[in-house]
């Protein structure tokens, strides 16, 4: 599971504060804009400090990483590749850098990079090409052919037919899944086939099942319905022979042996396509919790299958943040005190609580699936039976919110929504911390708490579960948020911060996450629902005694909170029904506080909050570049590796086109 800047609390952490820009600064956050996204290039602090063995271990796990990129290209539609090496010809050697066209195209050309592909990364939808078929056509005659020569009528056609593969992932109910989307996780077979043969291979008496699917293309063969697996002689067989080249080298500086055990047991998975395999790998890597550097590599996410089966390629490598991981440390420790201190019925709480391992990382780079767009949180392995016999790792990557914080910064978008200057003074000091301490809590704490009764169907509440589920832990968060054990334990230094926090959460439950909802839409997504749903309770609870107010300020909507101290009774009051809920499966008290909270929109002060927020030209999605790291060598030993920052966007997607594509050469 991934947790998105879009779906997630942490949203807000996104326009956190908008201090004006005091003293330049001397680390540029933002690299590029385009269409509907921002580039940003992110920090790697401590990595000097680092001992050289896991510099070089870093630096081989990150070439494993880049060998990849290849392989998501293709995965996402089967042209992409073809059609990125003819977009990158024609953009390095187009000659009218004036034209409307050129402009279109690079727009064009840099949207592709960023999605990886023809379809946006979030909708899938593909991208709109503004400049003419002539122009592109004239620009290829000048080039030398390539591989794109024997395919351009099919690269046209997907380039501008907008009929021909519309959509990556389509989701719309009642239609072929399959067949009306355009990736290549699939090929001439249907969803009916393609469930049938997978119903077929299950057994519904295996407890510890492999994960079905995950690395495998699905296609026909003789009429038969086969898989084709992503292994090292299989499909991708060049690229993940590279990956697993550079882990080999990688395993010669690992930290100790289980770290070293951990990428054996990935090479022979890369090596057999084995899923037992892959099982075997996310054990050893879930109960790994003492290396310091960690990484994610191989099929993870299947957010990109109609199906939820196959695996988008991704790599993360990373270390962690010691200082940072105390926190989520001494919330651990603590665990049982949270647990027997909150709100809730005395029955709905667990006698023996065990707080899960969650460590505050730094990443060193991003890959596949996970860039330029990347996750700031992730909770692996998805296995259930291995989360539940094995645990599971959850980390906040805090080098990607702190450049989301550092370039939101001046964005105007406190000064256009936050009531007066003391509230943004508020947001200004400590809203960083607190949110990171919400996600902390919510992670750490919040979805371990509470039981359910004996007897109780964990699915009881059926559609509203997650929502139900997202809202229990955000409201576990908030309330102990406020609690003088933050300070005592010495997470907080001032019993005022958690106001900040509160008020973020009300006025983006309110009002400002509308603006990621079209007109005339209700809220579907299970994290904006638990949102709307307690800051609308909040409001309508405390409304007698005026705990939060909508003022009006020159025709304009702002939200106060009078009572900070009545809003956090107000949600331990939710929490303990929450609970309630949970525990008991109450499925029409859920339904009922969802129907009546979480999903309908005030139409007026939805186009409001449209109206203003389009003045401030967000753009909407970010993603970023990452730091170049190199190898020092004396005397043909490695001294010493070094990281920077100083390249460009289109720079980076060229460079890891020619040096990192194994797929597409030669
Ligand atoms: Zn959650």
């Amino acid at each position: 599971m991934k947790l998105s800047i879009f779906s997630a609390a942490a949203l807000m952490a996104l326009s956190a504060s908008a201090a004006p820009a005091a003293q330049p600064q001397k680390f540029n956050y933002v690299v590029d804009n385009f269409a509907d996204i921002e580039v940003l290039r992110y920090k790697v602090p401590g990595f000097e400090d680092l001992s050289l063995n896991q510099k070089c271990l870093i630096y081989y796990l990150t070439e494993a990483a880049l060998y990849g990129r290849d392989i998501l290209w293709d995965q996402n539609y089967k042209y992409n590749l073809v059609i990125r090496q003819m977009l990158e010809a024609v953009y390095t050697t187009a000659y009218d850098h004036s034209s409307a066209d050129w402009k279109a195209f690079e727009k064009y050309f840099k949207q592709v990079e960023f999605a990886n592909g023809i379809h946006h990364h979030y909708s899938t939808d593909k991208f709109v090409p503004e400049f003419s078929e002539a122009w592109l056509d004239k620009h290829i005659a000048r080039i030398p052919d390539g591989p794109w020569t024997d395919y351009s009528a099919e690269i046209f056609d997907a380039i501008f037919n907008p009929d021909v593969d519309a959509k990556r992932v389509n989701q719309a109910e009642g239609q072929d899944l399959i067949v009306t989307s355009a990736n290549n996780l699939y090929e001439g077979v249907t969803q009916a086939e393609v469930e049938q043969y997978y119903n077929a291979l299950k057994d519904p008496n295996d407890h510890t099942p492999v994960s079905y699917g995950l690395n495998t293309r699905v296609t026909k063969v003789d009429g038969k319905v086969v898989e084709q697996t992503y292994k090292v002689g299989g499909l991708y067989s060049n690229a993940i022979t590279k990956i697993v080249e550079n882990l080999e080298k990688a395993s010669q500086y690992a930290e100790n042996d289980a770290q070293r055990a951990i990428i054996a047991s990935l090479i022979e998975y890369y090596r057999s396509g084995d899923l037992k395999k892959f099982d075997e790998y996310s054990i050893l890597w879930a109960e790994d919790t003492d290396s310091q550097v960690d990484f994610i590599n191989g099929f993870i996410e299947s957010y990109g299958d109609p199906l939820g089966m196959t695996g988008a390629w991704e790599s993360i490598v990373n270390f962690k943040n010691v200082e940072a991981s105390h926190r989520t440390e001494v919330l651990s420790e603590n665990a049982q005190w949270f647990e027997d201190n909150s709100p809730v019925d005395a029955q709905f709480k667990k006698p023996q609580v065990k707080g899960v391992s969650a460590k505050v990382i730094t990443a060193a780079v991003l890959a596949g699936d996970a860039y330029p767009a990347t996750p700031i949180g992730i909770n692996l392995p998805n296995a259930n039976w291995i989360r539940a016999a094995h645990g599971s790792k959850s980390v906040t990557i805090e080098n990607i919110t702190q450049a989301y914080d550092e370039a939101a910064k001046g964005n105007g978008f406190n000064d256009e929504f936050v009531i007066d200057d003391a509230t943004r003074k508020l947001l200004e000091d400590y809203l960083f911390i607190t949110d990171n301490l919400h996600t902390d809590l919510h992670e750490c704490l919040g979805h371990g708490s509470g039981r359910l009764l004996p007897g109780v169907d964990p699915d009881a509440l059926k559609a509203h579960g997650s929502t139900i589920e997202e809202t229990r832990a955000d409201l576990f968060a908030l309330y102990y948020l406020a609690d003088p054990k933050l300070i005592e334990i010495g997470l907080l230094d001032n019993p005022d911060a958690y106001k900040a926090e509160y008020y973020k959460y009300i006025l983006n439950g309110l009002m400002t996450q509308l603006m990621r909802i079209e007109p005339g839409k209700d809220v579907e997504e299970a994290h904006m629902r638990n949102r709307k749903l307690i800051a609308e309770w909040a409001y309508e609870h405390g409304r007698d005694a005026n705990v939060i107010e909508y003022v009006k300020v020159n025709g304009k909507t702002f939200i106060r909170i009078n009572d900070y101290e009545a809003l956090r009774g107000l949600f331990g009051q939710l929490l303990a029904e929450i609970q309630r809920i949970r525990s008991t499966g109450d499925y029409e008290a859920a339904r009922n506080l969802v129907e009546t909270y979480a999903v309908k929109v005030d139409p007026e002060l939805h186009r409001e909050v449209l109206d203003r927020y389009a003045t401030l030209h967000i753009a909407p999605y970010k993603g970023f570049v990452n730091p170049v790291y190199k190898l020092v060598k004396s005397n043909g030993k490695i001294v010493d590796v070094t990281v920077s920052y100083d390249e460009g966007y289109t720079q980076q997607m060229l460079r890891y086109g020619r040096d990192y594509s194994p797929l597409t050469s030669k």
